[in-house]
């Protein structure tokens, strides 16, 4: 199975319907994208990821610790 978003072949089963066998969550480890085997996936180009975007994209902000805490 490759990831609809980067075409990774590191895709893994993150979880399953804890009852019936009616579907599993599937989790990619290169872009993280997650997935239920029931969902038709439709990924526009835009939101495609390669190796250049993923080395491109910039570091996820900070969050800024909490007031108080
Ligand atoms: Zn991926």
């Amino acid at each position: 199975m490759k990831c609809p978003r980067c075409d990774s072949e590191k895709v893994r089963v993150m979880t399953k319907s804890p009852v019936g066998n009616a579907w599993e969550v599937y989790v990619c480890d290169k872009c993280i994208y997650s997935w239920r085997s029931t969902e038709e996936i439709k990924i526009s180009s835009t939101f495609r990821l390669d190796d250049k975007k993923i080395a491109e994209m910039g570091e996820i902000p900070p969050v800024p610790p909490l007031k108080g805490a």
